[in-house]
């Protein structure tokens, strides 16, 4: 406990600085981070306004009364401190109060594993450049034209074997498949740096990672928080239209030269492309949701609407919602029930696997122990793709669980 009889003189750590978007909707703390990375945390009203009045000069009485002279208020002292330090801005090393305060690292984007790097800031930034034309109006509308309609248009007029484009690609090459998606993925991150970089805020790297067991690419686009909404929404869309921009290159070829190759291309893009839409994993289209919605931290939001009223009707009363609130618990409920339709269905395929699957997991690794060498490549192979369903069951299940008892505490 601090002794109050000494003046205490907070100061925002020389790391931090404030940050409000020209809307002002909303208020950031900045952290520079010691990896030339930064931390952006939104904080409300009164606590910017408190930061924002501390000097380096002002001890917290003084803190106090000008907030109070200039906001009307009734603060004092004590209040002052228990707000800086209930706010975790203390913890987090954003404000100094006993000269001690360090910048945290705090893990970014904690849903991704194993995060890796691929290109650093600075040439994101400069790539990022490069493509910032392809935000322009007249550009936009000719891209959405050339993927969607055109080549709507043709799936819906001409008789194309839809179903052969699979067996066309991997028959033709795999491997080529591959490559090409891996292009059109990092080019989507491009996107999400250009659109960040075309307004004013500064692109990250762009890397590697998995979610979900999934290997994904990430941009680091959190200076986008600088952002009002609107632009961050096309911030997030920008990925998803960046792959637009290929397809529609592609389906002008294939109008030029009538070669399918070109239209299978293009509507594999398109496909790929619409993944990003599903809201009810952390895709592009859950950040773009929460912003629409303007709700941070949809889905722990929206599961404590649904806690709240599942625990009222229990008791037996009926809650008032807001249309907010029964916007939250659609999205907590459809969330849920997709979840339970991907167990579900994971489990109606092949549910003896899932059953045996530890009992064969224990039974391939005391093999390995036993014969004291690794097994074949090709007996590994099998071994992990038959293993992915069952991991992603249990994965999904110890995690839900694990998520149960850590908020029961
Ligand atoms: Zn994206």
């Amino acid at each position: 406990m601090l002794n109050l009889d000494v003046p205490i003189v907070p100061r925002l750590h020389p790391a931090s600085t404030l940050s409000v978007p020209e809307t002002g909707e909303q208020y950031l703390v900045v952290q520079a981070t010691r990896d030339q990375e930064c931390n952006y945390f939104r904080i409300s009203k009164h606590t910017y306004r408190l930061l924002e009045l501390m000097n380096g000069t002002r001890d917290l009485t003084e803190i106090a009364s000008e907030y109070n002279r200039r906001y009307s208020g009734t603060l004092d002292a004590p209040q002052v401190l228990q707000i800086l330090e209930k706010s975790r801005l203390k913890d987090w090393g954003i404000v100094d109060i006993d000269g001690s305060a360090q910048p945290v690292n705090h893990p970014k984007a904690s849903y991704l594993w194993m995060r890796i790097k691929i290109f650093p800031a600075d040439w994101v930034n400069r790539a990022a450049g490069l493509i910032t034309w392809a935000f322009q109006p007249l550009f936009f509308w000719i891209t959405l034209l050339l993927t969607n309609f055109t080549l709507l248009g043709i799936i819906l007029l001409e008789d194309l074997n839809l179903q052969g484009i699979r067996s066309y690609f991997i028959e033709n090459s795999v491997l080529a498949l591959y490559a090409w998606y891996t292009a059109t993925v990092l080019f989507h991150e491009l996107g999400h740096a250009a659109a960040t970089r075309r307004f004013g805020a500064r692109p990250g790297a762009i890397g590697f990672g998995f979610y979900l067991l999934s290997p994904v690419f990430y941009a680091d686009v959190s200076d986008a928080w600088r952002l009002d909404r609107g632009k961050r929404i096309i911030v997030n869309f920008a990925g998803m239209y960046m792959q637009w921009v290929i397809c529609a290159g592609m389906m002008l070829i294939y109008l030029i030269v009538n070669d399918a190759f070109w239209f299978y291309g293009a509507l594999f893009t398109f496909v790929v492309s619409l993944y990003n839409f599903n809201p009810f994993l952390k895709y592009d289209g859950y950040w773009v949701l929460s912003d629409a919605l303007n709700v941070p931290n949809l889905r722990e939001r929206s599961n404590l609407v649904l806690k709240g009223i599942v625990r009222a009707l229990w008791n037996g009363r009926i809650p008032a919602i807001s249309w907010k609130e029964t916007l939250l618990l659609l999205y907590a409920l459809c969330s849920w029930g997709m979840m339970l339709l991907f167990l579900g269905f994971i489990v109606l395929i092949n549910p003896s696997e899932i059953v045996r699957f530890p009992a064969k997991l224990f039974a391939f690794f005391t093999e390995i122990i036993s014969a004291g060498h690794l097994p074949a490549i090709a007996l590994l192979k099998a071994f992990m793709i038959d293993a992915i369903q069952p991991i992603s069951f249990y994965l999904i299940l110890i995690l839900s669980i694990k998520k149960r008892f850590y908020h029961g505490k």
